[in-house]
């Protein structure tokens, strides 16, 4: 039985007031079921969110990390600092930091390591471009974006992971990909997890991202091989966000 996961990444976006906002409204949160949540503020905004959050079932997450453990990296942040201001989850890999900042595969297998080292939860991002969807390299794109990583990966180090799929043509569009699109390529991935280990599987969490909203995030969290949510836009305002989180939970 796989948890839910939700994740609200607000990007380069927030405000002290919002952080408050949301450690208000999640304070008097109940689900019907199960649920991790976690929201992904800007950098600034960790040590508020932790102190608004502790009352509340939000967990916190940063955007990147830096995969060195120190030094001349100006505007950098690494791994221990972000446990140090009570983060769980990383984000690696984003299609943003994949295409305007320069992650690389290698950058992203690097940063990956670097968060297992310091126990943080790293939440891969994979997805294909729309030329790469309409040429129908999908599968190959994505499961080349998840090998790169779990191959080079421990056993041990491969299922601390969560794997957000994100189609990219539907990040930030209002496009969204259908259920069914979703699900196959999903499925995929769970099915080339198996091959490296048939547990591995079983218990990954896999996230589906782009374009999730309050109106479409059931019938999305209904697949069999979603197994939660990497939410943009609908993570900024705390009502829409809640209810994509009680479609979970
Ligand atoms: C994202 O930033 O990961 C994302 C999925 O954004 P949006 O929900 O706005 O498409």
């Amino acid at each position: 039985m796989r948890t839910p996961l939700i994740a609200g990444n607000w990007k380069m976006n927030g405000s002290a007031e919002r952080v408050r906002a949301f450690g208000e409204a999640f304070a008097r949160a109940e689900f019907a079921a199960a649920v991790d949540i976690a929201v992904i503020p800007p950098f600034p905004y960790l040590e508020a969110a932790r102190s608004a959050f502790s009352a509340t079932p939000l967990a916190l997450g940063a955007q990147t990390l830096n995969p060195h453990p120190a030094g001349a990296h100006t505007g950098e942040v690494n791994a221990a600092m972000l446990v140090e201001f009570g983060v769980s989850y990383v984000l690696v890999g984003h299609s943003e930091r994949r295409q305007h900042y320069g992650e690389t595969d290698e950058g992203v297998y690097q940063r990956v390591c670097a968060a297992l080292d310091a126990g943080l939860v790293p939440v891969l991002c994979v997805g294909e471009v729309l030329e790469e969807r309409q040429a129908g390299a999908t599968r190959e794109v994505v499961l080349g974006q998840v090998a790169a990583v779990m191959q080079r990966l421990e056993p041990g180090q491969r299922e601390r992971l969560v794997i957000a799929y994100e189609p990219v043509w539907a990040i930030g569009t209002g496009l969204t990909a259908t259920p069914a699109e979703a699900q196959t390529t999903m499925g995929e991935i769970r099915a080339y997890l198996a091959t490296l280990d048939r547990s591995l599987g079983d218990t990954l969490r896999l996230l589906y991202g782009g374009s999730m909203k309050a109106s479409n995030a059931a019938e999305l969290l209904a697949q069999p091989d979603i197994d939660g949510g990497l939410v943009g836009g609908a993570s900024l305002q705390v009502d829409d966000f809640f209810a994509i989180c009680q479609s979970a939970g």
